[in-house]
């Protein structure tokens, strides 16, 4: 028998019809044995997701406005899934106590709670034990996890219960108080929970069936990718392909455990596997292609630069001073291009460019504004001749202009910098070119 560990996101659990969903998924396998969940999320497009309605319960209580309107939306929503699915969990009683003690409450025990009833019913629902988060993972005083507390805690329930469910998104800190993850972080606690508990598989249950190998609002009808890599899945939620927390694949990394992106509305499609080492043969020579707008370049010329050592880091050391953080640096033999993204800049640009005149006298100082990212990424490209070649051959067709290049030394991923006006038009060349039947 091998151990799933599934994680059901807001949207998998914003009300009783969906908890139906997970009930169905759970009961397919029975290898589907530890449940981690969100919060409430949203039911329809411009509904609200409990966690925001917390941390709006939050600001309320902060600035001393009457906040009860807020909390009856968020108890009324528990209320609605407790009374649909006829369950008995005395959450109005907890509910009002903590409307009461408002006030003793942190911020992030606050808005904890959101995951913390959600996994109440959920667990009456399934008929599984609720294990407390804030029992189980600990984290270190600058928050990172303490793996070995957390481990022994893990496999302690582990031998205790066959089953369970799981509040997501927080843990308790080294000074025994509630601490919170980043938003979405719900992802990280089930990545958690796959590395401790030896997980065969860490099964991610979303709205979406994995990912794409382009935004479908630029490319129609995309391909859906069925194996990716941690890497490669870095590089393109880091240029904007979101559907898993970033955080998420470390721990999982470790152990090479696979994700699996599925979805609870479709439970049958084959989603995204996310591994790092795969032999799954791969169809197309690249996995996805991603893009995001907002760049600019700094290009710094001077004469003989190749021959003053020291040169760059005193230009890269502004930017550390102005806390920019550098994306790419193209270079040539006396100049280079330092790529950063124009709101992290914001207005220090004419500083930043003033200090580069001050301390470095470069001969030419050059901007170039409204530039688009589009990484282009493939464990299949990597070591491939003529990849890159046909890369620019089809853009150079389509007279695309191509103002920077950069490809990172295990060759899964070539960014181009090109104008903003040519985002979308770049993506489906590139899109065009590689993916084909
Ligand atoms: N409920 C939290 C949030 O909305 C965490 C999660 O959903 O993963 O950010």
């Amino acid at each position: 028998m091998s151990l799933k560990i599934t994680k059901f996101g807001g949207s998998s659990v914003a009300q009783a019809s969906q908890f139906k969903k997970v009930r169905d998924i759970i009961q397919a396998d029975p290898d589907r044995r530890y449940v981690v969940v969100s919060a409430p999320g949203k039911r329809f497009s411009n509904d609200s997701k409990i966690t925001d309605l917390l941390y709006l319960l939050d600001a309320h209580r902060t600035y001393h406005v009457d906040g009860s309107n807020v909390f009856r939306l968020i108890k009324e929503r528990f209320l609605e899934i407790k009374e649909e699915l006829d369950l008995k969990q005395p959450i109005e009683k907890e509910l009002d106590q903590l409307y009461t003690n408002l006030s003793s409450y942190s911020q992030n025990e606050l808005v904890s709670r959101g995951e913390y009833f959600c996994a109440k019913l959920m667990a009456e629902y399934l008929g599984f034990p609720f294990v407390d988060a804030a029992d189980v993972i600990r984290l270190n005083l600058d928050k990172s996890i303490d793996w070995e507390a957390t481990r022994a805690r893990l496999q302690a329930k582990m031998n205790e219960y066959e089953h369970f469910v799981f509040p997501g998104f927080y843990g308790t800190s080294a000074n025994n108080k509630i601490q919170v993850f980043s938003r979405g972080g719900g992802d990280i606690t089930g990545s958690i929970l796959a590395n401790a508990m030896g997980a065969d598989v860490y099964e991610n249950w979303t709205d979406v069936s994995g990912f794409l190998m382009a935004d479908p609002r630029i490319v129609p009808n995309p391909k859906e990718i069925t194996h990716i890599t941690y890497s490669e899945l870095r590089e393109l939620s880091y240029m904007g392909a979101s559907v898993l927390h970033e955080e998420a694949i470390f721990p999982v990394k470790e152990t090479n455990t696979p994700i699996h992106i599925l979805n609870t509305n479709r439970p049958d499609d084959a989603g995204t596997i996310i591994q790092e080492t795969s032999n799954v043969p791969r169809k197309y020579p690249i996995t996805g292609i991603a893009g995001k707008p907002g760049f600019l370049s700094i290009y710094v010329y001077k004469k003989h630069m190749s021959n003053e050592i020291g040169y760059m880091r005193k230009v890269l050391s502004i930017l550390e001073r102005y806390n920019v953080s550098i994306e790419h640096i193209p270079s040539g033999i006396d100049s280079f291009s330092i790529v950063v993204s124009s709101a992290e800049v914001g207005d220090c640009l004419y500083e930043i460019l003033h200090r580069i005149k001050k301390e470095v006298a470069p001969d030419e100082l050059k901007i170039t504004d409204h530039i688009a990212l589009i990484s282009t990424v493939g464990k299949a490209m990597s070591h491939v001749p003529g990849m890159a070649g046909r890369l620019f051959d089809a853009l150079g067709r389509e007279r695309i202009s191509i103002n920077m290049i950069a490809q990172d030394s295990n060759e899964i991923n070539i960014t181009i910098g090109v104008d903003e006006k040519d985002l979308e038009k770049t993506i489906r060349i590139i899109y065009d070119e590689f993916v084909t039947d």
